[in-house]
């Protein structure tokens, strides 16, 4: 079964700037304003560092 991925719109914990990212990334995505890392790939779901805003179904 294919894993179910989606987008999904967070917050960066350090300057609140929100944006969309992949649920399943495959490199670090980082904040855009800051730099923060706000989420890491691991073998499967990725890890997100970020306050979760609103999920994309
Ligand atoms: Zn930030």
């Amino acid at each position: 079964m294919p894993k179910k991925s989606k987008f999904i719109r967070v917050k960066c914990p350090d300057c609140e700037h929100e944006q969309v990212i992949f649920d399943h990334p495959s490199t670090v995505v980082k904040c855009q304003i800051c730099g923060r890392t706000i989420a890491k790939p691991t073998g499967g779901r990725g890890e997100v560092l970020a306050t979760l805003v609103k999920e994309y179904t």
